[in-house]
């Protein structure tokens, strides 16, 4: 079996003894695995299900419309492809088989000396998988876009509706999940919600425009310091976003979120629902766990060694999301942040280069960058080693940090100049409502399609209608 460059292009002769670097997953520590071992004598394959890199701490802005998604990705063969020694495959690995050193992708096996789990992770329901088409989920581009169309798609159909109690249902977004990315989202879309009311929707009041934040926890940012939660909380609300904390999500049906908490039940009746509040492993945790019996923690994460690898296979690794690493000095399991993600994917590289010429790297040992969270247009809580930085202060290390990690340099420039034509004229330059190609046939009879028999009914049960037929993914 060739294990390089499928035939098509056979590898140079020297490079048929290196040994195969096989990477799973293009994202954060995918893609710095790829910077590091690029030019270096191993050969490497990069496999991802998506063409491109992802950065996800910015699919909040892509959700409310501050950049278009082009802005956050860019394609992994252009960031790595022109490396000699790297090949990438576009599919998504099903199996593993570690005693034959194998992967499974398009219906292939494909062999391997050294693989690189980086698979990250996925939304969570919590076993209610049903909620995700109701409440689509921020984890991917299309996500992304789902949550801007419906909220874009409600604010049109509010501008055509008499009744004013079904306008302000139109009006009205449930965030679930008061994390970093339940935050971001939620003071993102009151934003947009209040400049896109005042200045270009005629019938639409202010006022009505309603965002609420729900959590079972009851402080925002539930992992930052209890100041900066309080300081975050209270910009929030400054900003007119209701926050429902110490609250459980109940049920989920369309157009309604029923919450329980000790202070009672209660129901919130909202056109545009999101999800940012579970969060699992890739499913290549489980498979590997059931191919090795590696243990995995509650939420699907692999335990690996000190070195990454799988207790028994050294030759397999897992970084980033996907695992579960405590061997921290105070033994607290990283983060499933960026950072972590990163400094582990460029670590295993770099001790894969050096155990090549027989030699060890000092174990790894994690930098904590710190942990922030953008609250709304200048305001963001930062925790720096100790030092809380509010406001815009905490907004200019954010952008800053954000532009820094960015790994494509003219997303860094698009990014930059967007930030600030959005700062300098609060206009924000994606707010194209896509994704439905079947709207283009409604064109000629305004907003909805003149066939569709749900034309007689309401608006906002018309809106909830389309969402059903979409799968939130
Ligand atoms: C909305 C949101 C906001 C966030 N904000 C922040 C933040 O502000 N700061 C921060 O530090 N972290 C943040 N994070 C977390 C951060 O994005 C993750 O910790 C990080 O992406 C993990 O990196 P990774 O390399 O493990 O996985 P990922 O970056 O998720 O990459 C996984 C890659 O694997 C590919 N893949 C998955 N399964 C397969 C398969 N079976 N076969 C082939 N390819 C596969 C995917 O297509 C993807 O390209 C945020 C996450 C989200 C969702």
């Amino acid at each position: 079996m060739e294990r390089f460059f499928l035939e098509l292009d056979p590898p140079e002769q020297v490079m048929r003894s290196w040994p195969h670097v096989v990477v799973v997953g293009g994202g954060f520590a995918g893609l710095k695995i790829c910077h590091i071992l690029a030019r270096q004598p191993v050969r490497v394959t990069l496999i991802d299900k998506r063409n491109f890199n992802l950065f996800q701490p910015l699919l909040y802005q892509v959700a409310s419309g501050l950049v278009s998604e082009a802005d956050i990705a860019s394609p992994l063969r252009q960031m790595v492809g022109d490396a000699p020694n790297i090949q990438i495959l576009l599919g998504e690995v099903v199996d593993i088989d570690p005693e034959a050193r194998q992967v499974v992708f398009n219906g292939q096996h494909y062999g391997y000396d050294q693989l690189i789990l980086a698979t990250g992770s996925g939304s969570t329901y919590f076993g209610r998988e049903e909620w995700r088409a109701l409440a689509p989920p921020m984890k991917i581009l299309e996500h992304a876009d789902e949550i801007r169309r419906r909220l874009l798609m409600a604010l049109e159909e509010a501008e055509q509706t008499t009744d004013p109690k079904q306008r302000a249902f139109l009006q009205t977004v449930v965030v679930v999940g008061a994390g970093p990315a339940g935050c971001e989202l939620a003071g993102s879309l009151i934003e947009l919600m209040h400049r896109a009311v005042q200045r270009n929707f005629k019938q639409l009041r202010q006022s009505d425009c309603r965002v609420v934040l729900v959590d079972l926890v009851d402080r925002v940012l539930p992992t930052m310091a209890a100041p900066l939660s309080a300081a975050a909380a209270g910009h929030l609300e400054g900003a007119g976003v209701e926050l429902q904390l110490g609250f459980k999500v109940e049920s989920i049906a369309p157009g309604r979120v029923c919450l329980l908490g000790s202070a009672g039940a209660q129901q919130l009746e909202a056109a545009t629902i999101c999800w940012t509040a579970g969060v699992r492993a890739s499913r290549l945790g489980k498979l590997l766990s059931e191919r090795t019996g590696c243990a995995v923690d509650r939420g699907g994460r692999l335990e690996v060694s000190p070195d990454f690898s799988i207790p028994g296979y050294p030759d397999i690794r897992a970084v980033g999301d996907l695992c579960s690493y405590s061997h921290t000095i105070d033994a607290k399991t990283l983060p499933g942040t960026a950072g972590p993600a990163v400094q582990a994917g460029g670590w295993v590289a770099r001790d894969i280069l050096a155990r090549l010429t027989g030699q060890t790297i000092a174990p790894f040992r994690w930098q904590d960058l710190g942990t922030m969270a953008v609250i709304g247009p200048w305001y963001a809580v930062a925790d720096l080693w100790g030092v809380h930085l509010t406001g815009l202060a905490g907004w200019v290390v954010w952008a800053l940090a954000h532009l820094a990690f960015i790994p494509d340099t003219e997303n860094r420039i698009a990014l930059f100049s967007k930030w600030m034509w959005q700062i300098a004229t609060r206009q924000r330059t994606a707010l194209l409502i896509t994704g439905r190609p079947d709207q283009h046939l409604g064109v000629d009879v305004g907003l909805f399609r003149a066939e569709r028999p749900e034309l007689s009914r309401s608006p906002g049960r018309r809106l909830l209608d389309e969402q059903h037929l979409l799968v939130g993914g």
